[in-house]
């Protein structure tokens, strides 16, 4: 059934001064705007000295639990020795990182590239792919993707709600993709996912002016709405890459470094792109995104992608000792321990509560939607809001979806290393919360 998504109300990181000046006291009339004071694995602290157990992972980017020791000792050990250099020197951070990753990366995406934030590593992406298809002038995008906040990237994502940058965005092509919970019209997801791909190939040959330069997606749509792509879209897009010889970059910044339970979900669905981006859970807490490409492609030419800041030495020391710690405690193992625990006990939840309409996975990319109906799937936004606020209230951040693609979607994304006693409470605390939801009749 499609009902039209309707992307809602967003968040934004712009605080006025007057606003930070109140910063001990609750924002006027916004009592969810708490005041972090520390950290440590999945516990955060606000500056009344309450603990709550953190589901987001702050924007689901500690993957590794939060000021882990190991990290910021290595942190600091590198800010006595050298905190910047600028990018044509190399240093051992650098050069250690790229070890690590090349050990790691799927298929020949060995030549790596670094920056800051994923935003910035899509548009690195972006740019190298057009670097190796001159002429072309096409990127294709999925309807529900998001891909971050740069300009660029922006209209890489979905149609965002009253975007004041139309005028000076670059145009993408945006085309359907299957949604398992919600096919179109009474098709299976595999239909539907064949549907698709037959829509993208008419796209490429009769859709659009000149040629395509790259196809660009998330495997497994994080903020348009925890969307799991099937694994015959995803292989049948790169067949498509294939035949029309186009680059095919996947997006990994949400799904990167053991979220689904595999290092990357290139891993996990066994499909390798020409340009993954990563970010978020790379750098322990510290900014640090990049990509990863095909030794197949060229690299860029002296001046085409070069920040001052595109290697920030005190970050990638910090990755170096995340990326050993997610390798030396298994994390991708507990990550999928963890979430199928998770997602079993929220099958359990479902049949308590009708309210939950659809449980996702893999891993600990573990979400639900709440639904006024089951038949209908009609969104439960307010539920969604007051999962959210009660949550809160009792200790618990669950993850919510301002700007997903329904908002009606509950993340339930700790680090990796959460324990299940934690993932237990956390699913106990739920079920209070949403039995008091049902019980106030909000929908
Ligand atoms: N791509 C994806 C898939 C993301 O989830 C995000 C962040 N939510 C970005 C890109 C942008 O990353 P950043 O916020 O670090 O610029």
């Amino acid at each position: 059934m499609n009902i039209g998504r309707q992307k809602v109300a967003d968040e934004s990181n712009y605080i006025d001064v007057g606003r930070k000046s109140l910063v001990h006291d609750p924002v006027e009339g916004d009592d969810t705007k708490i005041t972090l004071v520390r950290a440590l694995g999945s516990l955060v602290w606000d500056d009344k000295g309450k603990e709550y157990l953190d589901c987001t992972s702050q924007a689901w980017s500690n993957n590794l639990g939060a000021n882990d020791p190991r990290v910021i000792d290595a942190a600091i050990a590198q800010m006595r020795e050298i905190t910047h250099a600028r990018p044509n020197f190399n240093t051992l951070p650098l050069l250690e990182l790229t070890a690590r990753l090349r050990d790691i990366a799927p298929g020949d995406l060995t030549r790596i590239g670094y920056c800051l934030h994923g935003s910035l590593a899509v548009e690195m992406a972006i740019k190298l792919a057009f670097r190796n298809k001159p002429g072309r002038h096409n990127l294709i995008v999925l309807q529900d993707a998001y891909h971050g906040r740069s300009i660029t990237t922006m209209a890489a994502s979905w149609p965002h709600p009253n975007n004041p940058f139309l005028s000076i965005q670059p145009r993408f092509v945006r085309v359907p993709h299957p949604d398992p919970y919600r096919p179109r019209l009474d098709f299976d997801v595999e239909t539907d996912s064949k549907l698709c791909l037959q829509l993208l190939e008419d796209t490429i040959q009769r859709g659009v002016d000149g040629g395509v330069a790259a196809i660009m997606l998330e495997p497994i749509m994080g903020n348009g709405g925890h969307i799991v792509l099937p694994r015959s879209f995803l292989a049948g897009i790169r067949d498509i890459c294939d035949r029309y010889d186009i680059v095919l970059i996947w997006d990994e910044i949400q799904s990167c470094f053991g979220r689904t339970g595999a290092m990357f979900a290139s891993d996990y669905y066994g499909i390798v792109p020409d340009i993954m981006t990563f970010g978020k859970g790379v750098g322990g807490g510290f900014p640090l995104a990049g990509i990863m490409a095909s030794e197949k492609l060229a690299g860029f030419q002296s001046g085409e992608d070069a920040l001052t800041f595109g290697q920030f030495p005190v970050a990638m020391a910090a990755a170096v000792a995340t990326l050993d710690a997610i390798i030396s405690d298994n994390l991708c193992d507990n990550a999928r321990k963890l979430g199928n625990y998770a997602t079993q006990r929220l099958h359990e939840l479902a049949a308590r509560h009708p309210l939950i309409g659809d449980i996702r996975g893999p891993g600990l990319f573990v979400s639900f939607e709440l639904v006024k109906d089951r038949a209908t799937k009609e969104p439960a936004c307010r539920a969604a809001g007051e999962v959210y606020k009660r949550g809160l209230k009792r200790g618990v951040l669950y993850g919510e979806s301002r700007y997903a693609g329904l908002g009606n979607l509950i993340k339930v994304k700790p680090p990796l290393d959460c324990t299940l006693q934690q993932m237990s409470h956390a699913l106990d605390v739920l079920d209070g919360v949403l039995g008091s939801i049902e019980a106030d009749g909000i929908a």
